[in-house]
């Protein structure tokens, strides 16, 4: 039976070699899907999600490809999902009640597939929050036009006057959001994905998110993990790596602020994942761990947004009645 609301947890730190991590990675899937019951033989569709491309993805796919060899060990067939933005990647609509869109547009993959995996890096987002498990299976599952519709009306915008046109944030930006026209920057909606990440570079403040826009994009990503984890009896594991992080890019001074070395997390339930990866950085930083992890979030702002409202949809969470917060079981 699924222990719901259990975050399955490995304490070690940024220091440990890449067998150790992937090992222990492996003992907490394992615990996972232990607690799940799952046919050792049920199909897996797996999204490996590491936003420090450049700099970090041989660390990460170390961590990550022995375990995906233990689960074949194990019976399990992995599929990978398609990447949002493959033409395609066919869509089916999943209605939405009392939810800030009133439907997630899935990638057909994703919906259909029995199981998931999805292996992140949890980061600090400078503007919008906890960049965690919610984030990741929200943007890894849905259609490529779900993507647009999730980023529609929420991308930052470039005041023409402003702009010197410098191009630092052509040369930030890893989603080609955004393109020099030869005079100034241009936004590309079809691919920005409004992470903001290019705000904290632009130093002429020409770049600027619209008014609420971070809230909506919360709003947007709870609810379209809710659409994913709610079709899916069987749900999965999510596996998250708060090890590390490097300095995003060498340019981005926001990134100074990288979370700690506190661990790898596993859990069926990727809201009861991101609240305990909240309560473990307040347990490392103190109860004002938002304002040091995400140094760019407006006052009041709930970096753990997407999360709470991905709850409310249903998604998951604590056990019901339980505490607050999700209960940590120490693994090693
Ligand atoms: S918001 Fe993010 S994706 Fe969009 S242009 Fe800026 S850095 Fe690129
Ligand atoms: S960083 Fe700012 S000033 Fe430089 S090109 Fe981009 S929007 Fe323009």
């Amino acid at each position: 039976m699924t222990r719901a609301g259990v975050v399955y947890h490995a304490p070690l730190t940024g220091a440990a070699d890449a067998a150790t991590v992937s090992g222990r990675a492996a003992q907490l899937v394992e615990a996972v899907l232990g607690d799940l019951e799952l046919p050792r033989d049920l199909p897996l569709a797996y999204h490996l999600q590491d936003h420090n491309r450049r700099r970090a993805e041989e660390q990460f796919l170390g961590w990550t490809v022995p375990v995906l060899d233990r689960l074949r060990e194990r019976g399990h067939a992995l599929t990978t999902l398609a990447p949002a933005a493959s033409p395609s990647r066919d869509a089916v609509g999943v209605p939405l009640q009392d939810a800030a869109v009133p439907f997630a547009s899935l990638a057909r993959d994703a919906h259909a597939a029995p199981g998931l995996l999805i292996g992140l890096r949890l980061e600090s987002h400078p503007r919008s929050g906890l960049a965690g498990a919610v984030r990741a299976t929200a943007l890894a599952c849905a259609s490529a036009e779900g993507k647009l519709a999730l980023q529609s009306g929420v991308q930052p915008r470039i005041e023409r006057s402003v702009c010197g046109g410098c191009g630092m944030c052509v040369t930030l930006c890893g989603n080609d959001g955004v393109r020099h026209n030869g005079h100034v920057a241009v936004i590309r909606p079809e691919t920005c994905l409004a992470c903001g990440d290019c705000l904290a570079e632009c130093h002429t403040g020409a770049l600027k998110f619209p008014e609420g826009g971070g809230d909506i994009l919360q709003a947007r990503l709870g609810a379209y993990a809710a659409a994913v984890v709610r079709g899916k009896p069987r749900r999965g594991v999510w596996l998250a790596f708060l090890l590390g992080e490097p300095q995003r890019r060498a340019v981005n001074l926001a990134r100074a602020a990288a979370l700690p070395d506190l661990g790898v997390l596993a859990a069926a339930d990727p809201v009861a994942l991101d609240l305990a990866a909240a309560s473990l950085l307040e347990g490392a930083l103190g109860r004002d761990w938002p304002a040091v992890c995400h140094p760019g979030l407006a006052a009041g702002a709930d970096p753990l947004a997407a999360a709470r409202e991905a709850a409310r949809l249903g998604a998951g969470g604590p056990e019901a009645g339980g505490a607050a917060v999700p209960r940590l079981v120490t693994v090693g």
